[in-house]
């Protein structure tokens, strides 16, 4: 299988750089990152950002989905936020995202369907600005960014973040897009003090870059 074949060849080439290479990296992760992105292929987030084995803890699936009802995302949150203690988490929605597309148009899977519930949701909130875009395919990309700023928003509301604004030691949240159609990513804006004011995000939160 030619995926075993490349694998041989990664291997051989970080091996050229430092013979120590997998000696080192076995000892530990200290990854500064943890981000979500969707599960579509196009979307690889290690290779993206040229980021070395060890750099980024990565949680994807369908639609970049922080459902604080999902005992999968909120372990791996949990772990980031107190264990590896990562100074950064990163939402990544993106363009032409079938999963968003899905939420509106319907795949008839029942499960696919279900998992896609709350962007279903968020797309009737904003039903008015989006029904006002000129097509189908502007709808459903900002439908991505505006997914991406509520899963953020469930990020910063979840009692893990909560608790770590407590401890005075937190990691800060961005929501990006990565832009299919130029291979580049958007920083999104989100409306922390609007959120803080409604109690969902720590008053003690401030975003912090370092
Ligand atoms: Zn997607």
């Amino acid at each position: 299988m030619h995926l075993l074949d490349n694998n041989k060849q990664w291997a051989e080439d970080l091996l050229k750089r430092d013979p120590d290479y997998f000696k080192k990296l076995a000892v530990e992760q200290q990854p500064k990152y943890l981000m979500i992105g969707c599960s579509d292929s196009r979307v690889p987030l290690s290779s993206m950002f040229l980021a070395e084995p060890g750099e980024i803890f990565i949680h994807r699936n369908i639609a970049n989905q922080a459902n604080l009802s999902d005992l999968n995302f909120l372990s791996v949150l949990e772990y980031s936020v107190d264990v590896l203690q990562v100074k950064h988490i990163i939402m990544v929605g993106h363009y032409r995202c079938g999963g968003v597309a899905a939420a509106i148009e319907g795949v008839h899977r029942v499960l696919v369907e279900n998992w896609m519930n709350p962007v279903r949701l968020l797309f009737k909130r904003h039903s008015k600005e989006l029904e006002a875009l000129e097509d189908n395919q502007h709808i459903y990309d900002r439908l991505s960014e505006l997914n991406a700023i509520e899963q953020s928003l469930n990020i910063l509301r979840s009692p893990i973040m909560h608790n770590a604004v407590n401890r005075g030691h937190y990691p800060s949240v961005d929501a990006w897009i990565f832009d299919i159609y130029t291979g580049l990513f958007k920083i999104l804006d989100l409306p922390i003090t609007e959120w803080k004011k409604v109690g969902y995000v720590h008053p003690g939160y401030k975003y912090h870059d370092d």
